[in-house]
């Protein structure tokens, strides 16, 4: 509980004493006790005696005051009065004659409940309310949801103390941390800028895809300056209730205007910063989003940053980014943070390699040539992975075969060797992966062939067969997108020759993708003559929304959706028919493959190379076709 949370239950506990009080106090004031209880018998006792003036008979109780000449006082004091209980249930007739037998004056009384007690009665109540909802709305106005009225939910991270990250923890992203460099150095010094009378900006937002250390280099700037880092991510801002968001936009700007100089590091800034008009057109309309984005705005207008706050955030998608957000004044500094290449790649495994006792030999250069598009996350994930392997295996360092097969957890997943295939489908599996290899390592274009197996690493997969491009690619050719679906559609071509045309469900994801593959060449790349270099239909998914079903506009016509079709299996058919070719002529080492691959299961670059080369009848011919 902080102190704010103290005072208001001090207030509350106050509250509630004040009003038991009142209501101890107001019975005890009950006029009822100026009179002096006897008991029923006593009472008649004295009545009989005619020692009674008047009596009154009230709903549950008689009063009798005693005559002046029996107490021998000059004034009436309060013992003169006597109260009895009346019996209840009994018939008082009796009672009424000796009350008139003795010439008593009496009368009835109808007792009244103080008036404090009618006017607790509804006030304490209402009281009670009032005061459940005054400190609810209180929490909710302070962050917390209506529904949580435990803890504040606010969850902003102040992370300034172990805060150790630096630039040296990052790598291969130079020009980012170039253009860090100036923000750090504003931070440690403000008041060299404030004199010029430069502007910072007030908002840096990172840009890159996940995993490539974005959030890393944010917790770097302040771990450089030596500032709080406050970070937030997007999705927590966006709760069920309206008006929490926005609640918490305004409670982290004024932790952070209290804590300046420091970094305000929002993630994920797409949950909040959605473009809103492209909500609206897809009909559905966020009252909670827009609330926390104007919110949003709102303060960071309100600031200057020669304060000493910086608003950093990170975002994989910039595109769906509300414009607003990117206008002069808020987040107008962007910085991206690309996947690394095959020297960054190096510099971030050594990095990662720092934390673990590596062996002598390890060249790390051969670990990132093997892993072009992964992220520092991938490599920061196989430099662990091959720890923990090491340690599994008894061993004293990390070796590379290691890290060879972190590499191959990282990027296929583990084996699946528990799975018991039948001898038959062993060999179709087998025929099928042989398939694929050999028209890998016959086309011109196809990446290099790096292993083939029939040990299963995906889910739904039954073997792979894995290529590995030297380098990174930035864009494929028209002939290199041909012999990608030719690989691909090499495995079930294998199989239909092997079995006099007898096809199976397993081509089906080499299928999905080669379909994925012409289709974009047809509508996207203006690889098919007949339909020229126009693209077709427009995508809305990832430009406007994220989501898992790509919608698509459609801007072309029936018959041009037709030619589209064609076109497709026009390129499919075609291919298949040159694949198809290479398999026959190469049928030998194609069956050689497959049984070799039931035999061992998983055969490299090298053993492949053997068997090819080995007394290889057609040897001569294995040239790129
Ligand atoms: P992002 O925020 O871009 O999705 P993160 O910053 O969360 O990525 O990165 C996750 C992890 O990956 C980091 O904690 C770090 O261990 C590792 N990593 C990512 N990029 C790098 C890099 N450039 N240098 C060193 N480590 C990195
Ligand atoms: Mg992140
Ligand atoms: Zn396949």
């Amino acid at each position: 509980m902080d102190r704010k949370q103290w005072h208001r239950w001090i207030f509350t506990a106050l509250n509630l004493a004040a009003i038991l009080a009142v209501l101890y106090v107001s019975s005890r004031v009950a006029p009822s006790s100026e009179t002096k209880e006897v008991s029923y018998s006593d009472f008649l006792t004295e009545l009989r005696a005619g020692h009674l003036t008047t009596v009154q008979v009230a709903e549950r109780e008689l009063i009798g005051v005693l005559k002046p000449e029996v107490t021998n006082a000059k004034k009436p004091q309060p013992e003169h009065r006597l109260k009895a209980t009346r019996l209840p249930g009994v018939d008082e007739s009796q009672l009424l004659k000796e009350l008139e037998d003795q010439h008593v004056s009496f009368g009835g009384k109808i007792e009244e409940t103080p008036w404090i007690w009618g006017v607790l009665g509804w006030v304490f109540p209402v009281l009670l309310i009032a005061m459940i909802y005054g400190v609810g709305m209180r929490r909710l106005a302070q962050g917390g949801g209506a529904m949580t009225f435990g803890k504040n939910r606010a969850k902003i991270h102040d992370e300034s103390s172990r805060m150790q990250v630096t630039f040296a923890d990052v790598a291969g992203v130079d020009e980012a941390k170039l253009e860090l460099e100036e923000v750090v150095d504003f931070l440690k010094q403000p008041a060299k800028y404030q004199k010029l009378g430069g502007r910072i900006p007030k908002g840096v937002l990172l840009v890159g895809p996940p995993g490539t250390g974005k959030t890393l280099l944010a917790k770097a700037v302040a771990g450089e300056a030596r500032v709080s880092f406050f970070s937030i991510s997007g999705s927590e801002f966006v709760e069920m209730f309206v008006g929490v968001g926005a609640a918490r936009v305004r409670d982290l700007f004024q932790q952070a205007k209290v804590k300046a100089p420091c970094i305000v590091f929002i993630d994920e800034l797409d949950a909040i910063g959605k473009s809103r008009s492209s909500g609206r057109q897809i009909g559905f309309s966020n009252d909670e989003r827009e609330q926390t984005l104007n919110q949003l705005l709102a303060e960071m207008d309100g600031f200057d940053s020669s304060e000493g706050v910086i608003i950093m955030a990170a975002t994989n998608t910039p595109e769906v980014i509300d414009p607003a957000l990117l206008r002069a004044g808020r987040f107008d500094r962007q910085v991206l943070v690309d996947r690394p290449d095959l020297k960054d790649r190096v510099a971030i495994l050594r990095v990662h390699a720092r934390k673990v006792r590596m062996a002598e030999d390890v060249n790390l250069e051969t670990i990132a040539a093997r892993t072009p598009g992964m992220v520092g996350a991938d490599l920061a994930n196989i430099i662990n992975e091959a720890a923990l392997l090491a340690v599994r295996r008894g061993g004293e360092q990390v070796e590379l075969r290691d890290l060879e097969e972190a590499v191959d957890r990282v990027m296929l997943g583990l084996e699946k060797k528990s799975r018991v295939m039948s001898p038959e489908e062993k060999e179709r599996v087998s025929v099928h992966e042989a398939g694929h290899a050999l028209v890998a390592l016959t086309v011109k274009y196809a990446d290099p062939l790096h292993r083939v197996s029939i040990i299963p690493r995906s889910i739904g997969a039954l073997g792979y067969t894995l290529q590995l491009p030297t380098q990174e690619r930035y864009l494929m050719t028209q002939p290199q997108l041909e012999d990608q679906i030719a690989v691909l559609l090499g495995g079930r071509t294998a199989e239909e020759l092997h079995y006099g045309g007898v096809a199976s469900s397993g081509a089906a994801d080499d299928l999905e993708r080669a379909t994925a593959l012409v289709r974009q060449m047809v509508t996207r790349f203006g690889m098919s003559d007949p339909l020229g270099p126009l693209t077709y239909g427009r995508s809305l998914a990832g430009k406007f929304i994220k989501s898992s079903f790509d919608m698509e506009e459609r801007n072309y016509s029936e018959q041009t959706a037709e030619k589209i079709d064609e076109e497709s299996r026009r390129i499919v058919e075609t291919t298949h028919k040159r694949v198809a070719e290479i398999l026959m002529r190469r049928r030998e080492p194609m069956e050689r493959i497959a049984r070799e691959l039931m035999r061992k299961e998983t055969l490299d670059r090298a053993e492949l190379d053997a068997l090819l080369t080995a007394e290889s009848p057609d040897h001569a011919t294995l040239t790129p076709v």
